[in-house]
């Protein structure tokens, strides 16, 4: 069982850590958009993270989409401990390791689940890449 105080110190960190997430897109939405995109990310500044994030996504940079990924990561994880369901593999509902969760805090699944589910993914990707395989036809000439 999580003691209050233990949670209260996870939930400053992860939001700490969207902070960090979020200051990391700013900048490199200033870098690479800055001259163009001036008024329009001044814009968004004004309006708050959400419209930030929209103009982040419409002008298509990568980065974006792999932060705001990791966005969505922490903010499940911040609901997750006000339900307290936080550090519970969403799997088999064993609960995930403490060396885990200090290591990638926005975890949902415990290792085992997590290194099966890479698992499925690698097969899955390597099944959309070479295509099902097709059987010979019959009767074909040689
Ligand atoms: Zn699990």
């Amino acid at each position: 069982m999580m003691t209050k105080k233990k949670k209260e110190a996870l939930r400053k960190m992860l939001v700490e850590k969207k902070r960090e997430v979020w200051n990391d897109i700013k900048e490199k939405l200033f870098e690479q958009l800055g001259k163009e995109y001036r008024k329009e990310i001044d814009a968004a500044l004004d309006e708050g993270d959400k419209a930030l994030a929209d103009l982040a996504e419409e002008t298509g940079l990568t980065i974006v989409n792999i932060r705001k990924d990791m966005l969505e990561k922490i903010d499940h994880a911040i609901e997750k401990l006000d339900q307290g369901t936080y550090g519970i593999c969403e799997d088999c509902g064993i609960e995930i390791s403490e060396q885990r969760l200090k290591a990638v805090p926005f975890a949902v699944y415990c290792i085992e689940c997590k290194q099966k589910r890479e698992e499925l993914e690698q097969i899955e990707q390597e099944r959309e890449q070479f295509g099902a395989p097709t059987p010979p036809e019959v009767g074909e000439e040689i």
